[in-house]
């Protein structure tokens, strides 16, 4: 599935993310969580090239996918990118497109489907699957937030992605929001989706996820599955690092 292997990026002389070794499953859900600061989001955007590594290498599905600047080849990474979908944590549709239209842009940009009609089908039978048919020819101000991010989760699926990343995807959501786009995730997991969700939601991390990893100062501290983290913290390396950093684990 995805690999990645001694992953280092730095800002300036600030080390990020500190040789990041990390295998993801085909159809596992790995949740990131970690202090502020730590490279949990850095590292989620080095994996479809929104952030350029600065060394190792990143192969999905035995494909060398992407690699520091100076090497990589700028044909595989685009093809790689469109297996994996994006959703961010301040959603990004376009504001002057209709819900709709935002969901079939990809698509008809990459000529994903035979004809515009199949990709409009697909878009709404997406859009029904996150609760939002209804809402379909609306604009994204229109919207509430969680409506809003249901509809990026939408549009990440219609290039039907082989992965799914999620940036922190209800930080930036009211409270009464976040179970409509945490619900959306769960059926995700359910059918088998590939995921890796970084996340402070705790509760939902261990509830949802095969494994948890924990960020700290651009190094992954634990890598658990959830059993574990509930049940045999005590065995756990690192585990002390984050009973302090969620404070209500016991
Ligand atoms: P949070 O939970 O607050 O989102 P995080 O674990 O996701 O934190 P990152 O956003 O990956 O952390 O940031 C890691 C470090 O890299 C931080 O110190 C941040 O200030 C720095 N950083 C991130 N992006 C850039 C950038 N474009 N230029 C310079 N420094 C950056």
């Amino acid at each position: 599935a995805l690999f990645l292997q001694k992953i280092k990026k730095s800002y300036g002389r600030h080390e990020v993310l500190k040789g990041i070794d990390l295998k993801v499953k085909p159809g596992e859900v790995l949740s990131i969580i970690g202090p502020s600061g730590s490279g949990k989001t850095t590292l989620i955007r080095t994996i479809n090239d929104l952030e350029k590594i600065d060394g190792g290498e990143i192969v999905l599905f035995g494909e060398d996918f992407i690699k520091p600047k100076a090497l990589s080849n700028q044909r595989t990474v685009f093809e790689g990118i469109k297996r994996i979908g994006m959703v961010f944590q301040s959603f990004n549709l376009f504001p002057h497109k209709t819900v709709l239209q935002n969901i079939m842009i990809a698509p008809n940009y990459h000529e994903k489907n035979d004809s515009v009609s199949e990709t409009e089908a697909q878009a709404l039978f997406l859009l029904d699957r996150v609760g939002l048919l209804a809402h379909a020819y609306k604009y994204p101000h229109q919207l509430s937030g969680g409506q809003q991010q249901r509809v990026a989760i939408a549009r990440a699926l219609a290039m039907s992605p082989d992965i799914m990343l999620f940036d922190e995807p209800t930080s930036a959501l009211d409270p009464e929001m976040v179970g409509e786009v945490l619900k959306v995730i769960q059926d995700l997991a359910k059918e088998g989706m590939t995921m890796i969700i970084v996340t402070h939601e705790m509760e939902f991390a261990l509830s949802v996820s095969d494994r948890v990893i924990m960020m700290e100062n651009g190094v992954i501290q634990v890598d658990a599955s959830p059993i574990d983290i509930i049940e045999n913290p005590n065995n756990m390396e690192g585990f002390e690092r984050v009973k302090e950093f969620m404070g209500k684990i016991s």
